[in-house]
């Protein structure tokens, strides 16, 4: 195998991007796009699919152009993408039948409500692995059949089709050839059942879905079809959603590995092993990037919804700061914080207090408190809020956590990452490479098309550094004994 590049699309929430690696997993090229955002109704939000596509196609024909990097060089694509998001087009034209609707839309949240008056919750739960929530892609299928004028009828018929945005791209990329998926992403549609690897006929049923719609499911590293460029056949031999392969990137494929991706919210993955593991504290349990002849494993997720979205508040409304970066100058500059919490609640809270209505607050002000006070509790609610999730999973995995690998965008703030190891107690391991969700990816193509051995892989990934803690325990259980104080209340505040 002497083909030097592996490319990876990274279609994500606000763009769509082609990267190429060499064969070190070092970027040789980036093309992005913007995504057009849509929201026709107040809690929808939407993307074309056509533009989508059309943007992946662009930014893979410029990367290569930019580079001049030949597509008989190129020896596979991974794609790693947004999850959940529900596409459903014709089988005939290849023609979406309504627009994509996306991972954050709420319109069904009165479908879910009907799922668990009919006491479907449990099912769900012990099958999937998901709590039924307008987030996953079952009930936005379902929304689409029962208000596209004409699609029920056409999707009995075996007319339609359906797919997350991976099996939408792989269709249009190899002509209507492939309809296929990953397990990754079918484990996020809350169709499928993730003990027994196939479509559950009991969901199905309950949300009136014919099964003809369905992608086949594959092993993550595996054959999905190819992309022609100027006669060339480029093999996709990787899939993934977006956290998986950032999980998979990050090492995760071991049991043990938990990764933490600091991006507008945080999304805080475990490889919990083979053994399936419902969660008794709030979190969810997904299949991790698959491979051949290996037996699948199970992660724990837990998502925090305001993550480095409370920085850009601080910024765009607050006008506290200009840029997300001068955070970790002004934490330094100022002494620890004494009992002042930033609760970032500002899209209700997720895992592991799942409390939808729960606003935003601020506890602890006094008069010598100003903004760089106030600065400083809301980059560290990051860090509390990220230990609420872990210490859901090490009660629920029955260990201790001994290192957390870091990624995203305010993993750059050392001020931030130094406090996210003291309050944990654990070690914080940042990569060097911050296109870690596009490499895992790249690695699970790399792997399937010979370029990379599971050995390989782990050396690819190189350390930034690695934090290590400094808090003595007093401080440290006072500060997060005081958060916890700070989360009730505003629990309580709703609940008045
Ligand atoms: P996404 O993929 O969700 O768009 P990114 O991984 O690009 O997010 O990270 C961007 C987020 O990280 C923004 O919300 C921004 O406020 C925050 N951020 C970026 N740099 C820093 C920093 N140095 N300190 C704190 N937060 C940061």
């Amino acid at each position: 195998m002497n083909k030097k590049y592996i490319i990876a699309f990274d279609q994500g929430t606000t763009s769509t991007r082609t990267i190429i690696f060499d064969r070190k997993g070092n970027i040789q090229g980036i093309s992005q796009k913007e995504l057009s955002q849509h929201y026709p109704e107040s809690g929808w939000v939407e993307h074309d699919p056509n533009e989508i596509y059309n943007d992946q196609k662009e930014t893979f024909e410029t990367v290569l152009k930019d580079t001049g990097i030949l597509p008989e060089d190129i020896a596979a694509i991974g794609i790693t993408n947004q999850r959940e998001t529900t596409v459903v087009w014709d089988k005939e034209t290849g023609e979406p039948i309504y627009n994509a609707i996306v991972w954050l839309d709420n319109r069904t949240k009165s479908i879910c409500q009907t799922l668990k008056n009919d006491g479907l919750g449990t099912y769900v739960r012990e099958h999937t692995g998901l709590v039924i929530d307008a987030y996953f892609s079952g009930t936005k299928l379902k929304w689409i059949l029962d208000n596209v004028p004409g699609a029920r009828k056409k999707a009995e018929v075996g007319q339609l089709l359906f797919g997350t945005i991976d099996s939408w791209l792989i269709y249009k990329f190899t002509n209507g050839k492939q309809h296929v998926t990953d397990h990754t992403n079918a484990s996020r549609t809350m169709l499928y059942n993730i003990k027994d690897l196939k479509w559950d006929d009991t969901l199905l049923a309950a949300l009136d879905i014919p099964k003809s719609m369905l992608p086949e499911v594959k092993t993550s590293s595996s054959n999905f079809g190819s992309v022609t460029y100027k006669n060339i056949n480029i093999p996709i031999y990787g899939v993934a959603g977006d956290q998986q392969a950032a999980l998979f990137g990050q090492g995760g494929s071991q049991a043990g590995i938990a990764k933490n991706t600091y991006g507008t919210g945080c999304f805080i993955l475990l490889n919990n092993g083979k053994d399936y593991v419902t969660s008794k504290n709030g979190l969810i349990t997904t299949l991790t990037c698959t491979l051949p002849k290996e037996p699948v494993n199970y992660a724990l997720e837990g998502s925090v919804f305001i993550g480095g979205a409370s920085i850009q508040w601080l910024r765009d409304k607050l006008l506290l700061i200009k840029d997300a970066k001068e955070t970790e100058a002004i934490c330094n500059s100022i002494p620890p914080l004494k009992d002042l919490y930033v609760v970032p609640a500002f899209a209700g809270l997720g895992a592991p207090y799942w409390d939808a209505n729960a606003k935003g607050a601020i506890y602890g002000i006094t008069l010598d408190i100003g903004k760089n006070e106030i600065i400083k509790a809301t980059l560290e609610a990051l860090a509390y809020q990220t230990k609420d999730v872990i210490k859901a999973m090490e009660e629920d995995s029955g260990k201790a956590l001994t290192t957390l690998k870091v990624d995203g965008g305010a993993s750059a703030n050392n001020y931030l990452m130094q406090f996210q190891c003291d309050i944990l107690d654990v070690a914080v391991d940042r990569p060097k490479m911050i296109e870690i969700t596009a490499l895992g990816a790249a690695m699970l193509a790399g792997l399937k098309a010979g370029i990379w051995t599971n050995k390989d892989i782990e050396s690819i990934r190189e350390v930034d550094r690695i934090f290590i803690p400094k808090m003595d325990i007093k401080t440290r259980n006072q500060k997060y004994t005081g958060w916890l104080s700070a989360i009730k209340r505003t629990k309580t505040f709703n609940e008045a």
